[in-house]
């Protein structure tokens, strides 16, 4: 039996992930390295671990409050105020989600209506445009330009306002490119957002994860009169190396708040309890855990760009997140057939960069959250592969 005129259109027009199927390909190969998976190589911390597993000792297993324990969305407000200084109320602005994915998905559906425009930057994280569409949005990208080192600019925005614009997805730390942004041209885009009346979703999974010392990370929702028109969202995956834990939050303005939450509670309930338990941990004893990741990735990220530059394949120094993203233009390859051809010769998997959108062509996404001796031995053999079609 066929299912295929069962299955909602909204659905069926939306694109399988350009990295799954590229992942299929490793599938079954255990001979390849990956530099593939957007994920920490660490376990997450110990006393993390330790403070989920006590909690299951304890018989704690219940359901939470719809919008997350009290304790720890104080944690989170506190947390929030001490790293980004935007002071949210942890009672009606703060909401514990099932990582930043289901915040994003909740953000969508209770702010638009069929036909709303997001406008967000590209090459982007692979599920900002899915879940605009999903929510019945139209979603509308802005290219991010390699000779800015991907960060994006107020006037390119600009260009793609229309009477139907309503929000603008930003991710700084950018998931793929590693792009940073600079308080000026964060400002003009600020500047923007309110002149249009835009509200901006930031995302700031990466936000921990910024290498150079004389930079500090901003988030847009800290600008002066953007906190009301923000929507912040936030999580443990990466800077905790907590994926699996499934667990994130977003603090916005308190209408948006339990718009969101009213979603929320019947498509989820709450976010598991243990999870929960091992953030509050996260967020009162973590912070040297994850300075100690942080160092790491800087050093591996050092190396990895470095090698990338010596063998031909320019790639700039990304700021933060955990990805290189090197131009392999000059190869004369496309993304995928250097991708795939890599894959063949060398064993070695990274993904090309059109999966993170059309501006991504020409480009590939490694991962460096990878044991430091595995991303040697890529590298040897991307130099090798690139040497073999000089
Ligand atoms: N946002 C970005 C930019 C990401 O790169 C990812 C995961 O790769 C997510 C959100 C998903 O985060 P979470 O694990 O909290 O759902």
């Amino acid at each position: 039996m066929s299912f295929n005129d069962k299955i909602a259109e909204k659905v069926k027009e939306i694109p399988r992930s350009g990295i799954r199927d590229f992942f299929e390909l490793v599938l079954g190969r255990d001979d390849v390295i990956s530099l593939g998976v957007g994920e920490p190589d660490f376990s997450s911390p110990w006393h993390i671990r330790e403070a989920a597993i006590y909690s299951l000792e304890k018989g704690e297993t219940s359901y939470t409050s719809n919008l997350g324990m009290e304790k720890l969305r104080k944690a989170i407000s506190l947390a929030v105020q001490k790293q980004f200084t935007v002071t949210y109320d942890y009672r009606s602005e703060v909401l514990v989600t099932v990582g930043v994915s289901e915040a994003l998905d909740l953000a969508c559906r209770a702010l638009l209506n069929p036909g709303d425009e997001v406008i967000y930057h590209e090459p982007c994280y692979v599920s900002y445009d899915p879940s605009i569409s999903l929510a019945y949005g139209c979603p509308i990208s802005v290219p991010a330009r390699p000779e800015n080192n991907f960060e994006i600019r107020a006037e390119d925005i600009e260009k793609k306002i229309s009477p139907k614009s309503k929000i603008l997805i930003l991710n700084f730390p950018t998931n793929p490119t590693g792009a940073v942004m600079k308080q000026k041209e964060l400002q003009d885009i600020a500047d923007l957002c309110i002149a249009k009346d835009l509200i901006v979703i930031t995302d700031e999974i990466y936000s921990e994860l910024v290498y150079e010392e004389d930079y500090k990370h901003v988030s847009i929702s800290s600008l002066p009169e953007m906190k009301s028109r923000s929507i912040l969202l936030h999580g443990f995956s990466k800077a905790y190396a907590m994926t699996g834990f499934r667990l994130g939050y977003s603090c916005a303005p308190a209408e948006i708040t339990e718009a969101m939450m009213k979603i929320h509670q019947y498509s989820m309930l709450c976010a598991p309890i243990t999870s929960q338990v091992a953030a509050i941990e996260a967020l009162e004893n973590g912070s040297k855990s994850v300075e100690k990741m942080r160092r790491e990735y800087k050093s591996r990220r050092d190396y990895m760009v470095g090698e990338f530059n010596d063998m031909g394949l320019p790639c700039h120094m990304p700021g933060g997140a955990f990805y290189a993203f090197p131009d392999i233009r000059g190869t004369g390859l496309s993304s995928k057939n250097f991708a795939t051809n890599l894959l063949d010769t060398e064993s070695v998997a990274a993904v090309p960069g059109d999966a993170f959108g059309v501006s991504g062509e020409g480009f590939l996404r490694c991962c460096y959250a990878t044991d430091i001796n595995l991303i040697k031995s890529a590298m040897k053999g991307f130099k090798r592969f690139v040497d073999s079609i000089k």
